[in-house]
């Protein structure tokens, strides 16, 4: 799956369109709109939120918006700027994104951005750059960057996109406006999918793959299957005695990072329903239900959520992926039925 919605698979002008009609980026493009024509729109924007909620394509909207003639509060898609825009060749529309299968933006990339970024606008109007996504740079592309950000010069619009905002160097994030893209509710999610995606596929599911995020889960349906369905049956319906083995060899080639993405939402599914349970349990006047099977359970899904973690950022280097899936299923395996829960030894 595809880190940051369909950032590199989709034409710019195909990526406005699905942002114009996503519901929950209304008051995010009517904000940027409202502070573009009110002359407030500040050089740099930050646009951040979970992956697959739609910050890249509201970034390409954006783009579409400062190039468009017609000025108003959204592009207009006729005029000569949005035509070339959506033909996927405006001259002062500069983008950097993650080549090919590289899990960071280089150096050289941002580098190269910035002399770009430093030519005259070839229509008259604004020079747009959008990097996507930003919290994948590394210190030294950071300082490549922050010139171009510091002294901008005439029109230009630096559109930076990410998912979380930790990574980037506050010397960046002081001279953007943040702008934050959040994850709609799971029925408004399902209705947009249906509409403007296919009414019969099983959106539930995906969007439960990919905890709700809508672009992510267009993403994971052009995939395949799934994957939630298959692990819920092998790993947490205690019925079933998997093979760690068997499974670390088949999901280790099949959408691994989509399935990890899966497993640690689900443990965090898992210890919020313990929570509760725990609390019903010590709620209960009688005291004779404490320290019972609840308040253990947590502490062993915290211990595997960690290790889903860990293994979730190694999946993002460059470890075995098998060894990955087998070190974790092994260790996961044991703790799900109804035996002893790794967390506790
Ligand atoms: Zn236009």
């Amino acid at each position: 799956m595809s880190e940051t919605d369909r950032g590199l698979e989709l034409p710019a002008a195909a990526l406005a369109g699905l942002a114009a009609s996503t519901p929950w980026l209304a008051s995010a493009r009517q904000r940027v709109a409202l502070a573009l024509r009110g002359g407030r729109l500040p050089h740099g924007l930050l646009l951040y939120g979970s992956p697959g909620g739609g910050q890249t394509p509201l970034a390409w909207w954006i783009a579409q918006l400062l190039f468009c003639r017609q000025q108003g509060l959204e592009p207009c898609g006729q005029c000569d700027d949005c035509v070339l825009f959506s033909a996927g060749t405006h001259p002062d529309l500069h983008w950097v994104g993650r080549e090919d299968k590289a899990t960071v933006i280089k150096v050289e990339q941002v580098r190269e951005l910035s002399v770009s970024l430093t030519s005259k606008s070839f229509r008259g109007g604004y020079r747009v750059g959008i990097i996507d996504p930003v919290d994948t740079m590394n210190t030294n592309s950071y300082n490549a960057f922050l010139k171009t950000l510091e002294e901008p010069g005439e029109r230009l619009a630096l559109i930076l996109v990410a998912q979380r905002t930790e990574r980037i160097p506050a010397t960046i994030q002081s001279r953007c406006q943040r702008v934050y893209v959040p994850r709609p509710p799971m029925d408004e999610a399902l209705r947009w999918l249906r509409s403007t995606e296919s009414a019969d596929t099983d959106w539930p599911a995906y969007l439960e793959d990919c905890g709700g995020a809508p672009f992510a889960a267009i993403e994971a349906a052009s995939a395949g299957e799934p994957v939630g369905p298959e692990m819920e049956a092998q790993l947490f319906d205690s019925r079933t005695t998997p093979d760690p083995m068997t499974l670390a060899q088949a999901w280790s080639k099949d959408r691994p990072a989509a399935r990890l993405q899966w497993l640690e939402l689900r443990l965090q599914r898992a210890i919020r329903e313990q929570g509760e349970m725990s609390d019903q349990v010590n709620n209960n006047p009688s005291g004779r239900l404490k320290n019972s099977a609840a308040g253990r359970n947590i502490r062993g899904s915290f211990g595997l959520l960690d290790e889903v973690r860990r293994a979730r950022q190694l999946e993002a280097g460059p470890a075995n992926p098998l060894l990955l899936w087998e070190n974790l299923l092994v260790g996961f395996l044991p703790a799900t039925g109804q035996g002893t829960r790794r967390g506790d030894r």
